[in-house]
């Protein structure tokens, strides 16, 4: 009998679908996808990706067409408060938070209008493509504002006299700037989410699932984590310690001929900058040598 295989869903084309594929592929799935392919068949691993509209994924996870599923949780958190509303339970859970598609749901206004505080939206029209979750905002600073609900083009309808200001996503703001708008509240914070569905799966499924979830752990772990290599006095051995980011338990070598220095090997799991390699060097490290860490497994 043929192994049952994952279905996950991401994004066709847009800002998920690289770093989605990405994150994919470091945790060692090869693909191969065709130009305007709607799925991809995975060669390595019993799973498929299906190309989608993200707004489509949640849905596909909830009834099941999809195991598992690759989305923003500004979408995610505005279905769940959509499926609440209209009274339909909500199925699909979440598994990981992912460290791409970092941006903001926020309220902008007109550059020029001046901005006292979340009660003086009170009246006020707010253009957005996400009423659920502005709803809930608004409702929870007791706060009652009329929502006009756009598909697109938000950023636009102040100037189009069709709302007082809006509440869309951004990542660096340059887009409100160059709209003469101004951000002054943040509804929501949001990231790439593994999302998968509550039914129980076949064994060999769940295996995967759960196989698939320990990779993206530690890809994500490693995308931060850096093996650092240096040379250090017997007598400084506590100080470097301490400098070193996020590491705890050091390697420490014998220097054959070198008596009082030793070798020091670690795993930093955080980032190591310039400025940790010069406090090192200064407490009297020498022979520095950062790498990135390929893979990595706890
Ligand atoms: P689709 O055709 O799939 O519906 P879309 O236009 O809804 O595409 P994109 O603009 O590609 O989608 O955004 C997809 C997701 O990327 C958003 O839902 C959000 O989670 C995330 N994202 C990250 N940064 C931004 C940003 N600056 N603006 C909008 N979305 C962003
Ligand atoms: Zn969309």
């Amino acid at each position: 009998m043929d192994e049952p295989r994952l279905k996950l869903a991401i994004q066709k084309s847009g800002r998920l679908t690289d770093p989605s594929l990405d994150v994919l592929v470091r945790c060692g799935l090869k693909i191969s996808r065709g130009k305007d392919q709607l799925m991809a068949y995975g060669e390595n691993m019993p799973l498929d990706v299906l190309f989608v509209r993200d707004d489509d994924i949640p849905d596909l996870v909830q009834e099941d067409v999809c195991d598992l599923g690759l989305v923003g949780l500004n979408v995610l958190e505005e279905k769940r408060l959509e499926l609440a509303a209209r009274g339909h339970p909500v199925r699909f859970q979440a598994l990981r938070t992912l460290d791409f598609g970092r941006c903001r749901l926020v309220l902008a206004v007109p550059q020029e209008h001046p901005y006292e505080g979340v009660a003086s939206l009170q009246g006020k029209r707010i253009a957005t493509t996400y009423p659920y979750l502005l709803e809930q905002y608004l409702r929870e600073h007791a706060v009652s504002a009329e929502i006009v609900t756009l598909s697109g083009a938000v950023e636009i309808a102040p100037r189009l006299g069709r709302a007082d200001l809006i509440c869309d996503l951004v990542s660096t703001g340059s887009t409100l700037q160059a709209n003469h708008l101004r951000e002054v509240q943040t509804v929501l914070e949001s990231h790439a989410v593994l999302i998968r569905t509550p039914l129980a799966l076949a064994p060999l499924k769940s295996e995967w699932v759960e196989r698939l979830v320990m990779r993206l752990d530690g890809v994500q772990q490693v995308r931060e984590s850096k093996y650092i290599m240096l040379h250090a006095p017997r007598a400084a051995l506590a100080e470097i310690r301490r400098l070193l980011p996020g590491s705890e338990f050091p390697t420490i070598i014998p220097l054959e001929g070198s008596p009082d220095k030793v070798a020091v090997h670690a795993v930093c799991r955080e980032n190591v900058f310039w400025e940790t390699l010069e406090r090192l060097k200064k407490a009297g490290a020498s022979a520095l040598l950062v790498l990135p860490v390929e893979k990595m497994l706890s």
